[in-house]
């Protein structure tokens, strides 16, 4: 367990759900931001969606109100990326997905490749394509390791929901009976390569989400102390089903802003 008596000086917290709502900013998001500048905390924004570069998640979040430069920014592609770096410097890689997790890889110095892939990996795309997925299975089948960034299995859009990720995932090992390792949340992994990339300690850091089973059971996995905010997914009423706790719950970031300087103490 994290030794609560250390001050925290490092920040990881959730994009959807916490700083961002359907593409509008969270009351007290610019604040709780502006409250870690101003206090000169390392601090990363966590999102699974692992279509867009972090220079793209920069651009949209100014579109909601938010500014938050690329630096601070961790997605699941970067995670994978950074998985793959340590594990098989220089692999060849067969990718689906978007800019988001091509230009990672690419980044982190792998080599794309249609044929001959020691590795598929598996990202979120919204052209899913048969002879891609396809192609996927047949190298899987012939030897390949299967890596995919993120398991959720759905995605909101304006028409309902989108087949995400572990959607596509489950079809690939339906085909091969293979499961792929995934690098995003829940796997504490994109937690630690998150507090790498900031050379911080778990001990001084902390992980907001509004997401339980995902980001708080992460962040707690991960030996950070954990905030739960409610104003996402998991709702007060809903806390008496898991068997793990948060360090503290609040309704919404704007109640995260004085723990800035209270974790710090
Ligand atoms: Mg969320």
């Amino acid at each position: 367990m994290p030794d609560n008596s250390l001050p925290v000086l490092n920040w990881l917290t959730d994009m959807d759900g916490v700083l961002v709502h359907e593409n509008r900013a969270v009351p007290g998001a610019a604040e709780f931001l502006e409250a870690l500048r101003r206090a000169e905390r390392n601090f990363l924004v966590l999102t699974n969606n692992s279509i867009f570069t972090p220079r793209d998640l920069r651009a949209r979040l100014s579109r909601s109100g938010i500014d938050l430069p690329e630096m601070n920014i961790w997605t699941s592609a970067l995670s994978t990326a950074a998985f793959l770096k340590d594990q098989s410097p220089g692999a060849t890689v067969y990718v689906i997905g978007e800019a988001g997790l091509t230009t990672a890889l690419h980044e982190a110095g792998m080599i794309l490749s249609e044929t001959d892939a020691e590795y598929v990996v598996l990202g979120e795309t919204r052209a899913w394509s048969l002879p891609a997925i396809t192609r996927a299975i047949n190298l899987i089948i012939g030897g390949a390791k299967f890596i995919a960034t993120n398991p959720d299995p759905t995605g909101p859009s304006p028409e309902g929901i989108l087949p995400a990720t572990g959607s596509v995932a489950a079809l690939i090992t339906r085909a091969t009976g293979i499961e792929p390792y995934y690098c995003g949340k829940p796997n504490p992994y994109m937690m630690r390569a998150a507090l790498n990339r900031i050379g911080a300690h778990s001990e001084q850091a902390v992980m907001i989400g509004d997401r339980m089973d995902t980001d708080v059971i992460s962040g707690l996995e991960a030996g950070m102390r954990t905030i739960l905010v409610l104003s996402g997914i998991t709702q007060r009423g809903d806390l008496g089903r898991f068997p793990y706790r948060p360090t503290r719950i609040c309704d919404s970031i704007a109640d995260v802003v004085p723990l800035v300087e209270e974790f710090a103490r």
